[in-house]
């Protein structure tokens, strides 16, 4: 592809242009290497025993795409959120990815988003540890980064028990002041979670002065779309891609101003899209229909080439999206964020 004339092309791989990333998981923002050292430093036993092997059973790309309820079920939950699991693994592993994007990506404001008690060995580590152990990696990365700027986002999941997601949200407000910016819904629901049960605890969030953003509309279909708009009412949606192919849902996101945090490599590694032609399809439907969105990587460090810049790149010479949508698709991402100041400063 010609990418003569194109001064954003340049800026993108000088990296000159600060990126933000609203969409990214704790888990699947680990470099392998790092999962590698952390757990020959915790002793753990892993599946394989040579780090390329390791690395090819963990790692996903465009080309070895999987479901992504067949990922979570046999890498995700049991293997990589063990490894990352501790307050030792978290610290570090926070730490590492925060400093890491700055440096590697010029992004300048980050939000990192995990379930805490996925991160606890099912409760042996106490969760408050667990926790401390995350800020205390964020804080880590912005003082020794100040042009860094970061938040974390407390995600419950469709599978848990209310009365977990419940602690889950008790613990975003103690730590909110600390650095915990949002709560979010996370993994594939079995079909017992329903948005309804949750307006009161949602509420009790957003009084507390948490953010909202919800998973939905990736795997799911617009139903669930209605439901998370109708009883969590989000600032923001993790994914939203199905609303392109409803037109009414789109009309209501856009009246919102609800913006969609879409994750276009993650979307077509996991299957959630089927290919490029879908993926375009989607994005110039979003554009057509003034639903606003950003570009994020989900996966960061698990998905290869995911990283954030890269992202960008790509939509750009897939004809996805121009030099100029790119550039608006940035500026959304800095306006929509949730952390609420610059670097340390937002919480002392
Ligand atoms: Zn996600």
């Amino acid at each position: 592809m010609d990418k003569s004339g194109s001064t954003f092309t340049e800026d993108l791989q000088s990296f000159e242009f600060p990126l933000a990333e609203l969409h990214a998981h704790l888990t699947a923002a680990i470099h392998p290497a790092l999962y590698w050292k952390i757990a020959h430093n915790q002793g753990f036993k892993l599946p394989k025993q040579h780090y390329n092997d390791f690395y090819k059973h963990i790692a996903l790309s465009v080309e070895k795409k999987t479901t992504m309820k067949e990922y979570f079920d046999t890498v995700y939950h049991p293997l990589l959120n063990k490894l990352s699991s501790g307050t030792f693994a978290v610290e570090e592993a926070v730490y590492e990815i925060l400093s890491g994007a700055y440096r590697v990506n010029n992004i300048t404001v980050i939000e990192l988003r995990t379930n805490p008690m996925k991160h606890n060995f099912n409760g042996e580590v106490d969760l408050d540890n667990v926790i401390m152990a995350m800020l205390r990696g964020m804080e880590r990365a912005l003082l020794e980064y100040s042009e860094l700027s970061a938040g974390i986002i407390f995600c419950l999941d469709r599978q848990f028990t209310y009365k977990n997601n419940e602690i889950i949200v008790d613990k975003a407000i103690k730590y909110r002041k600390r650095g915990v910016v949002a709560i979010d819904f996370a993994n594939y629901d079995t079909g017992k979670f329903k948005f309804k049960d949750y307006v009161k605890l949602v509420d009790k969030a957003r009084d507390a002065g948490l953010k909202i953003t919800t998973h939905t509309g990736e795997t799911n279909d617009t139903n669930d779309m209605w439901d998370a708009i109708n009883y969590a009412n989000p600032l923001r949606i993790g994914h939203g891609i199905k609303a392109a192919y409803d037109k009414a849902l789109m009309k209501e996101i856009s009246k919102r101003g609800i913006v969609l945090e879409v994750c276009p490599i993650s979307n077509i590694s996991t299957t959630a899209v089927k290919d490029v032609e879908e993926l375009k399809f989607i994005l110039r439907t979003f554009i057509n229909n003034n639903v606003k969105f950003c570009i994020n990587s989900d996966w960061p460090a698990i998905i290869k080439e995911a990283h954030l810049r890269r992202q960008l790149q790509f939509l750009r010479d897939q004809n996805i999206l121009s030099d100029e949508e790119i550039a608006q698709c940035t500026k959304i991402s800095f306006e929509s964020t949730f952390i609420p100041g610059k670097g340390l400063a937002a919480y002392l």
